[in-house]
Order: structure tokens, then C-alpha cells, then sequence
């Protein structure tokens, strides 16, 4: 979990601002938001998108600013106010399912902000860590770096794996996970330059993981970008083609990450 600004998800404008309000809010001002995985049961194997906060930011299940502190720098700290209930860590939830994290054939991470990799310390013996190359190289920019704590990430075995051109995505870059179109990974840049949507298809039907292109649904309806990102001109466009692909007939769902109104839940098809 997470108790935001509301700018994060509908800034509506990445500026001075808005930044300063993230950081600032009070808390009666803010959002609680979740901060969500998801497991995909492939044939070929157990594919995890994204790991969530590690234990060590809440280790209680409670908020405790001083825990928080020894995971994140203090801007970050603020910014993201989180706390990870008990039972809901990533690796507590996968062996609650009976998973260890050596029967994970993949871990795709959809970006490097600490929201989405702290839990990577929870699943050593995974088979593969994959993140786009872009996603990877860009980390180093300043930007970034106060975004991306390196030490979240840097000793783990990533794989770095390139975008290739596809038909789909907003600028036509994908990564097709085995070759079948079963699990890809759309770059859906704006909230960084090289995040991941993932999308799971089998036959005419697909879920779309949109990661943090969108917070929710008013995103993409409403046409509000989210107040967190670097480039909005590419919010707008990755949000155009989640709208796109929301509208598509074999689109089973459309999930993103921090939606406030989402509930765990098991997609079959
Ligand atoms: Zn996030």
C-alpha cells in the first residue's frame, strides 16, 4: 500500500507543482493506494509481474516512518508514505500458494521505481529476472537516480532484454517474452522511458498489465495523465493506446497497478 498525493495518479501534468505537493500533502490530503503483482500460470512455466515493497519497509504491517527510512531516501519516504501489510509481501503471498521463488520461471519488472523491485530481495532462486534495456540504461540519468534507489536493484542477476519493433505499443516497440505473442511487453513510455505494459493472450482473448501508464480507468477515460512521469507528451500517448486496447473486443480486463478501486483477483481464460 501506499498513501499518495492525489497528483500522483491525476496531476494532469508533470511540473514544479505537483511535485511539490507529492512530497508536502498532508495526510488527510492523501490517496491510499495498492501497489499490486500479479502471477501468470503459463504452460511454460510461473511468470511474476513486478514484486511489490520488500518486508523490511513494514515490518509490523503497520506504517513506521523509521523502517521506511532505512529502505528509502527521505523524499522518497514521503512521497510514497507505504506499508505492506502482513501476509501480503510477495514471497509471504506466493508460499501461501505453495510457490517458492525457484518454481518462478520469470520475474518481469515493468519498471525500476522502488514500488515495483524492493520485493526482489524476497525471491532469490528465481530462473530469470527480466527488465527492458531501456528501462536498465536510462536508470542512470538524474532523474532516475532519485527516483530508482540503485541498491534496490543493482546486485540482483537481471536480464536486460532490447525492444524490437512491433505493431504494437504507442511507439511500436515490444518484447515478445517466447516467441508465441503468449507474454509481451509493450513499452509504454512517459511515466519513465522504458516501462513495460505486459500483455497475456491466449487465443482471441488478452489481459492488459498497464503498470504505471495508468493508475486507473479515469486516466485513460478522462484523458488525465498522472501527475508522476517524465515525458507527458508519451502519458498521453501510451494512454491513447490503453484506451485503444481497452475498446479491443478480446480484451479481458485492463489492470493497472495502483488502482484504487481494484481487488485481488484470479483471471481465467
Ligand atoms: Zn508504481
Amino acid at each position: 500500500m501506499m498513501r499518495v498525493s492525489d497528483t500522483v495518479p491525476y496531476g494532469n501534468g508533470i511540473n514544479m507543482k505537483n511535485t511539490a505537493k507529492q512530497v508536502a500533502a498532508p495526510d488527510r490530503s492523501r490517496l491510499d493506494l495498492p501497489v499490486c503483482v500479479y502471477l501468470i500460470e503459463h504452460p511454460r512455466g510461473l511468470v511474476l509481474v513486478d514484486t511489490g515493497w520488500c518486508r523490511e519497509i513494514s515490518p509490523e504491517g503497520e506504517y513506521e516512518p523509521g523502517a521506511v527510512r532505512k529502505v528509502l531516501p527521505a523524499y522518497l519516504a514521503v512521497l510514497y508514505h507505504p506499508w505492506l501489510p502482513k501476509g501480503m509481501a510477495v514471497h509471504e503471498q506466493l508460499g501461501a500458494m505453495g510457490i517458492r521463488p525457484e518454481d518462478l520461471e520469470c520475474i518481469l519488472l515493468t519498471h525500476l521505481d522502488p514500488d515495483h523491485v524492493s520485493g526482489l530481495r524476497h525471491l532469490k532462486g528465481a530462473k530469470r529476472i527480466v527488465v527492458a534495456e531501456d528501462e536498465y540504461f536510462w536508470s542512470c540519468r538524474t532523474v532516475y537516480k532519485a527516483r530508482q534507489p540503485w541498491n534496490l536493484w543493482i546486485d540482483q542477476p537481471i536480464e536486460r532484454v532490447f525492444y524490437r519493433g512491433s505493431p504494437l505499443g504507442p511507439n511500436h516497440w515490444a518484447i515478445d517474452l517466447f516467441g508465441d505473442e503468449s507474454v509481451e511487453m509493450v513499452n509504454v513510455p512517459g511515466h519513465t522511458d522504458g516501462q513495460a505494459a505486459i500483455i497475456v493472450r491466449s487465443g482471441a482473448k488478452f489481459v492488459l498489465l498497464a503498470a504505471d501508464a495508468a493508475f486507473s480507468p479515469r486516466n485513460w477515460q478522462e484523458n488525465i495523465t498522472p501527475g508522476v512521469g517524465f515525458a507527458e507528451k508519451w502519458q498521453r500517448r501510451s494512454l491513447q493506446w490503453i484506451a485503444e486496447m481497452a475498446d479491443e473486443p478480446g480484451c479481458a480486463a485492463v489492470l493497472c497497478s495502483h488502482d484504487p478501486e481494484i481487488e485481488p483477483q484470479t483471471i481465467e481464460f
